[in-house]
């Protein structure tokens, strides 16, 4: 099959590369694997931040305890993808996720729309959180598929501890959703709704 080479040059300079730590050898799956770990790289950083306010806004112990734990789970797990970037000799870096970018900026005007110290903004917080944990866990799932078809046995390995983080703090965000949070937020509503029939009578 003919194969198109003009923009095999890019980086080149004097027919020498520009690289010196191992890209230019990448095949494209290789490549894209290297890309999807960057991509996470960015966004696990992203979620530092996105946790920490989630955490402050919780209006339960049992949610501020959730994402306070998994932003330590998260701090490790950024220690662990810059291990899986030394497995396939490469140095850590992000590249932006504009997915997470958005399930974050969604995160935010949850909090901004909801408000304070109710459960119906914790009920809010666990399925934007949730929304989170999935792409994570899509993510992961892919890499753990795509290490091990590589070859790469211990990156695929810590992949995996990090998916089973996710796929653990899925479950919990359910377990604290259907323990409490969405019943008490459901009455929350009626009350409110209480309060709003004797208010509004133009619906
Ligand atoms: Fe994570
Ligand atoms: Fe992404
Ligand atoms: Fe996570």
């Amino acid at each position: 099959m003919a194969t198109k080479t003009a923009s095999s040059t890019a980086g080149q300079t004097n027919g020498k590369t520009a690289y010196s730590n191992g890209q230019n050898k990448e095949n494209p799956l290789e490549k894209f694997f290297h890309d999807q770990l960057k991509d996470m790289y960015y966004a696990e950083q992203q979620l530092l931040k996105a946790l920490n306010e989630m955490k402050s806004a919780s209006t339960t112990e049992e949610l501020e305890d959730a994402f306070d734990e998994h932003l330590k789970q998260t701090e490790r797990q950024v220690k662990r993808l810059e291990k899986v970037f030394s497995i396939i000799g490469q140095k850590p870096e992000g590249k932006k996720c504009e997915a997470m970018d958005g399930l974050i900026k969604e995160g935010k005007t949850i909090i901004s729309e909801t408000k304070e110290g109710t459960m119906t903004r914790d009920a809010a917080l666990i399925i934007a959180a949730q929304k989170i944990e999935h792409y994570e866990i899509a993510t992961y799932g892919g890499l753990v598929a795509l290490a091990l078809t590589l070859g790469k046995h211990r990156a695929a390995e810590l992949l995996d501890k990090t998916l089973q983080e996710e796929h653990d703090t899925d479950d919990k965000l359910t377990d604290i959703a259907e323990s409490c949070v969405n019943f008490e937020a459901e009455e929350e509503d009626e009350k409110s709704e209480h309060s709003m029939d004797t208010s509004s009578s133009n619906f």
